[in-house]
């Protein structure tokens, strides 16, 4: 997608911190983020949302769970603890249309998942 902001971080176009990238995601610290550590993970490939999970192949999906312990790990907080947290949609507040996993920790979170 040549306008995805998520596909121009994946290709290098727009400048992101990133802490862990292979062949099949990237992994970047979100730009507002909403915990001491707060990293978002997303499939190089374009897909809108976790509705279109099922274009991603096996071992894409699978990177993507990987990805969140192996930069948990990274981050330190895999003792402390950490939430992983996928938005799909309207309801949930998704802002950027393509599928991303966020991956928050460093300090208590908000128990308020709603
Ligand atoms: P959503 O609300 O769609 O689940 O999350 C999108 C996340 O992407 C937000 O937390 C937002 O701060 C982050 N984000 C949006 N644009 C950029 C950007 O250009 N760079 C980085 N690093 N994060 C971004
Ligand atoms: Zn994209």
């Amino acid at each position: 997608m040549d306008d995805c902001i998520f596909c121009r971080i994946a290709r290098g176009e727009i400048p992101a911190t990133k802490v862990y990238d292979d062949e099949y995601v990237v992994a970047f610290r979100d730009i507002n983020p909403l915990a001491p550590k707060h990293v978002v993970i997303i499939p190089r490939r374009h897909v809108d949302s976790l509705n279109q999970l099922d274009r991603l192949n096996e071992n894409e999906q699978l990177a993507l769970l990987h990805a969140c312990r192996t930069v948990a790990q990274a981050e330190g907080i895999t003792e402390s603890g950490y939430r992983v947290a996928i938005n799909c949609g309207d309801d949930a507040g998704q802002t950027v249309h393509h599928l991303h996993v966020h991956v928050l920790g460093g300090g208590k979170l908000s128990v308020n998942m709603a």
